[in-house]
């Protein structure tokens, strides 16, 4: 068999990798590389293999760095079976659609400029159009079903995001796993990662691969305390965050808060259309959560329990500044860099009652990153705000296994070959030299279009 890595080699975004076997190609995730835009441009144009040959597809969950362009591979031509499972096919409906959004705004934007120095316009990466094209090619697999063609394969609990899986191949007679991105334990609402017991061939993300999360249950304490603080005061607390999974895991974090009589009752907006869909999409599927949440969700309806409001109205997420606080206001874009956040930043940031939580990771360079560093005053639309508000910072929802969750799940798979992927290098070296001095074989394709023969 053959390995080629085509993304995620040496950095977090792009994952792709092709598997042949026999006169079969596979390919495993089509996801967009992001980052400078000139360069992710560029590498999410240009496919560097040939679309043609591939005979099916194979998705581990609905993350864009995963997924993303899935649609410009159907643009290119490719109309093949896509393997995943019926959870991130129902967040697919929304992310592609939403991706594909964001695509044609950009090159609307590009064009204005290019078109006025009389040069041609660009295409969007893809439109709409084409993300509605993909979604049809998918096909819904439940985890733990075996399937063969060309190899055999099957999609385990990867405890990532709702229907994350790692992949079980079995391809001439080797046991592979790959694992997608790898979760960890007790995250609030989905189940643990699943092992899946010895492997001869490991693809493995190391996102943190040289970093160790403090334990969630801190996060669950923490949080009461920071809106006990703002009950108190009457603040506004102010959270940006992800549309998919970790506002939910927010909500559902707050809200058993209230049920176990721990906080009083205290209004949430959810401000965010997409993240409303995406709640939607988790309401549907208690199949994928764990025991606590799956009683949650059948006995207290934990998505719609106590003060819950779901916005998508422009006028109704204005009308959340006249509001009197306490009152808790979920958000996107998770890193503060655009959309409805930044508009209850500017109205609440320079109230010292109110609280800033943040809940996910901050790239450098973003505002979300200047709110982490305290920086004492940030420009909001162009205009210096005055930074009164408390920002508290709550790392535990990372939803990615950390070094010593890596460490531990390769000892117990005990492969004879390792393929680290999905980290960037200052992450990935120490967990590959970590795991060639306990004795394992470790590559760490570098180069997109790298392969192995095995
Ligand atoms: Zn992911
Ligand atoms: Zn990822």
């Amino acid at each position: 068999m053959k390995i080629e890595f085509y993304g995620a080699t040496k950095e977090v975004t792009g994952s792709k990798f092709i598997l042949s076997t026999n006169g079969t190609k596979i390919l495993v995730e089509c996801g967009l590389f992001q980052g400078r835009r000139k360069e992710a441009e560029k590498k999410n144009r240009e496919f560097l293999f040939d679309i043609k040959d591939i005979d099916y597809m194979l998705l581990s969950h609905a993350h864009i760095d995963h997924s993303g362009n899935i649609p410009n591979l159907v643009k290119n031509g490719f109309l093949k079976d896509i393997y995943t499972t019926p959870a991130t096919i129902d967040l697919l409906k929304y992310l592609l659609l939403d991706s594909a959004y964001i695509h044609e705004r950009d090159a609307e934007y590009i064009n204005k400029k290019i078109i006025k120095r009389g040069e041609t316009p660009i295409e969007p990466l893809y439109t709409s159009e084409d993300a509605k094209h993909a979604l049809n090619l998918f096909k819904p697999k439940i985890y733990e079903n075996k399937h063969e063609r060309g190899i055999k394969f099957e999609f385990l609990d990867a405890g990532h995001i709702l229907g994350s899986s790692e992949i079980l191949m079995e391809v001439e007679n080797k046991r592979m796993l790959f694992t997608g991105d790898l979760g960890r334990s007790n995250l609030p609402i989905i189940r643990d990662p699943k092992i899946p017991g010895k492997v001869d061939i490991l693809i493995m993300e190391s996102t943190y691969g040289d970093r160790l999360h403090r334990d969630i249950e801190n996060a669950k304490s923490d949080l009461e305390e920071i809106l006990k603080r703002a009950l108190s005061r009457k603040g506004k607390v102010i959270i940006p965050s992800f549309a998919l999974e970790r506002a939910q895991e927010v909500i559902y974090a707050i809200n058993s808060l209230i049920i176990n009589g721990k906080i009083p009752e205290i209004p949430i907006y959810v401000d965010s259309p997409l993240t409303v869909e995406l709640t939607s999409v988790f309401m549907k599927h208690p199949e994928y959560f764990d025991k606590e949440a799956y009683i949650m969700l059948q006995e207290n309806h934990i998505f719609n329990y106590g003060q819950i409001n779901y916005i998508t109205d422009v006028r109704d997420s204005k009308a959340l500044n006249a509001k009197e606080g306490p009152m808790i206001i979920i958000s996107a874009s998770g890193m503060c860099e655009h959309g409805r956040i930044l508009h209850h930043l500017k109205n609440n940031i320079e109230d010292e009652r109110n609280i800033i939580l943040i809940v996910g990771y901050q790239a450098k360079n973003t505002l979300g990153r200047k709110l982490v560093e305290k920086q004492e005053e940030v420009n909001i639309f162009g205009q210096p705000y005055q930074r009164k508000a408390e920002v508290v910072v709550l790392n535990e929802f990372s939803a990615h296994a950390d070094r010593n969750d890596l460490i531990s799940f390769a000892e117990k798979l005990s492969p004879e070959q390792i393929f680290l992927v999905h980290g960037e290098e200052e992450q990935m070296e120490p967990l590959g030299e970590t795991l060639k001095e306990m004795g394992y074989k470790v590559a760490m394709p570098e180069v997109p279009g790298t392969e192995y023969e095995i």
